[in-house]
């Protein structure tokens, strides 16, 4: 059963993009709309798929879930795409001080299944004094997935250049129409920019990025390493490091932070490098830190996906597979995810009356 027939995705990230891959693979119409320049995360993320979450050495929410479902929809873009997508260069993850030792003791046993192996020994880095853990994780590589997608949408006018104003999408007994586009069901996937729109209520948390780009004349070690920052090699010579979180400026990138990350990058990488270019972008997170899918509450034609924080490789293919469920069969997304849960936190958005 296929509860809608027509879906507008607004913004070609990460999520907006496997959304249209899923719906086109179930034969539902849609458009995606993305503005230009991009001012896609997406594009600046170093595709990360990591089973330990934060500082303290916690298995990130839904591991069980989410992770081996992304490796399955990665080997099936790949194929389609035919292009190498996935990158296994093994995680080390470098204990900085004695309580990141500390911490990683308290979890061991729940991460043992993602840990491969324990490092006394980790140079040539320096912090190598406390040694480390290799972690079972692994990389994508996020933009020609976005690229392909642009570049097929774009040839089949499903993609719509242009900036959707929110306050344009309007809203009606059938559904929505936003620019004579006609649609069930609108689904905010504008990373940040949702904030903007009829999601504007919830409890977002964003902070800029910024991640080094760099080369080192020196051959780099075929694996990504982390002390808390990341490094991780794209060839033999290039390197992207990062990154850096700002919580107060959103465009701007201060001197101090660069000069920040290229000392972190000197502890790290103590051989000569030359900084390339700062690449920086915008993550959009939540305040339990976990993801926001589903129907706005009170106007059933407007959905959201999005709060994936520096998880949305993870993330995303275990959210589309919810909100296809939602689609096809109406089905609610789990609760922990569920937009729903932050009800109530803040007055709606009312552009056109709507009474909540
Ligand atoms: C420096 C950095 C490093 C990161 N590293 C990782 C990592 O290693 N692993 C990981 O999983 N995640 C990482 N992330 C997080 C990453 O942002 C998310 O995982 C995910 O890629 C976000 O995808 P998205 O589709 O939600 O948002 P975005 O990629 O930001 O896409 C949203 C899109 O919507 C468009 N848009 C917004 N509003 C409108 C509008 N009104 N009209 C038209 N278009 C609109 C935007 O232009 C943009 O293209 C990193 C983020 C940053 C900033």
């Amino acid at each position: 059963m296929v509860s809608v027939s027509h879906v507008l995705i607004v913004g070609q990230g990460l999520g907006g993009t496997l959304l249209g891959w899923q719906l086109e693979q179930a034969g539902i119409p849609f458009k995606v709309v993305q503005s230009y320049p991009r001012r896609t995360a997406s594009l600046v993320s170093a595709g990360m798929v990591d089973p330990i979450s934060g500082q303290r050495f916690a298995l990130a929410h839904r591991a069980v879930d989410t992770i081996s479902l992304a490796r399955r929809w990665y080997e099936v873009l790949e194929a389609e795409l035919n292009m190498p997508l996935i990158s296994d260069y093994p995680i080390w993850r470098l204990f900085r001080h004695i309580q990141d030792y500390e911490y990683y003791q308290k979890k061991k046993g729940v991460l043992s299944a993602y840990i491969e192996q324990e490092l006394t020994d980790v140079r040539p880095y320096l912090s190598s004094k406390y040694g480390g853990i290799v972690v079972n994780g692994f990389q994508i590589n996020v933009s020609p997935i976005i690229r392909y997608f642009e570049s097929k949408w774009t040839q089949s006018s499903t993609l719509i250049r242009g900036h959707c104003h929110r306050r344009d999408i309007r809203i009606h007994g059938q559904g929505i129409e936003w620019n004579g586009v006609e649609a069930d069901l609108c689904i905010d996937c504008g990373g940040f920019e949702s904030e903007k729109g009829y999601f504007d209520w919830l409890p977002y948390r964003l902070s800029r990025g910024d991640v080094l780009i760099g080369e080192s004349d020196r051959l780099l070690p075929e694996r990504v390493v982390n002390n808390g920052y990341w490094f991780r090699p794209m060839g033999a010579h290039s390197f992207q490091f990062g990154a850096s979180y700002a919580w107060d400026s959103l465009t701007r990138i201060e001197a101090g932070h660069v000069h920040l990350l290229q000392d972190a990058l000197t502890a790290l990488w103590p051989y000569p490098y030359r900084i390339v270019r700062i690449d920086s972008g915008v993550r959009q997170m939540v305040a339990d830190a976990k993801p926001v899918i589903g129907r706005h509450p009170d106007v059933a034609s407007m959905g959201i996906m999005g709060g994936v924080g520096s998880k949305g490789t993870q993330w995303y293919p275990y959210l589309v597979n919810e909100w296809m469920n939602a689609i096809r069969y109406g089905l609610q997304p789990p609760d922990d995810c569920n937009v729903a849960r932050f009800k109530g936190s803040k007055p709606f958005y009312n552009p056109q009356g709507i009474r909540p």
